[in-house]
């Protein structure tokens, strides 16, 4: 009997991430066609197929334990980093071309279609219960205070958050931030650089309430 040798895994680019924190993935001669994406949701990472069996689905990653090391660098165990972990499925799913959930690299299918946005207090993502419902309600006033607008339900302090910059009468920026970043540490109140192409500090601590307390 022979042994199964695993078929090599396809060279890949990882894509720069969509609004959402999305990062795609990439292989292929021009290393232009798709085969799925990563994210990182709290400390796991996930990976979503782009196509076959499980195409749209959600396979999670969590990170080594601590002193578990050793990996066998033939093995997309749980060893490796998670996002390495996710990176490393998506990759034998395409070389692997008798798996049940085989992935057949695409032509388009990034960028990804927006999530739709929750009008809900919480993130879809986000556990319904009395506690997470008060925290975020505690910290949406707080995002208020510092003159900036929450466009989807609160889904933690450590995952991306879209927002929008209420500093601006016109073109107002949105995108995603981090709420653990956002509300300063050690009761500090957070830099005054917002974002690219915002107000000079002297401006922002004129005009945001959180900075005249
Ligand atoms: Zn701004």
């Amino acid at each position: 009997m022979t042994r199964h040798e695993p078929a090599a895994l396809p060279a890949f680019r990882i894509g720069d991430a969509d609004p959402e924190c999305r990062y795609p993935i990439f292989v292929g001669t021009k290393q232009d066609r798709f085969i799925g994406h990563v994210f990182r949701w709290h400390k796991p990472w996930y990976a979503v197929p782009a196509s076959g069996k499980l195409a749209g689905t959600e396979q999670r990653f969590t990170h080594p334990a601590p002193g578990d090391e050793n990996p066998d660098p033939d093995d997309a165990g749980p060893a490796r980093p998670a996002r390495e972990q996710a990176i490393r499925w998506l990759l034998k799913a395409v070389a692997d071309r008798e798996a049940d959930h085989h992935i057949t690299p695409v032509h388009d299918g990034w960028p990804l279609p927006p999530t739709p946005v929750s009008t809900t207090l919480l993130h879809p993502r986000m556990v319904d219960t009395p506690t997470n419902r008060k925290r975020a309600a505690e910290v949406i006033t707080s995002l208020a205070a510092l003159c900036w607008q929450p466009i989807g339900g609160y889904p933690g302090s450590d995952n991306p958050w879209m927002v929008r910059c209420l500093l601006h009468a016109e073109s107002a920026w949105e995108g995603p931030l981090y709420w653990s970043h956002l509300r300063g540490r050690n009761r500090q109140l957070p830099s005054t650089y917002r974002h690219k192409g915002c107000l000079p500090d002297a401006e922002v601590r004129a005009r945001v309430p959180a900075y005249q307390a």
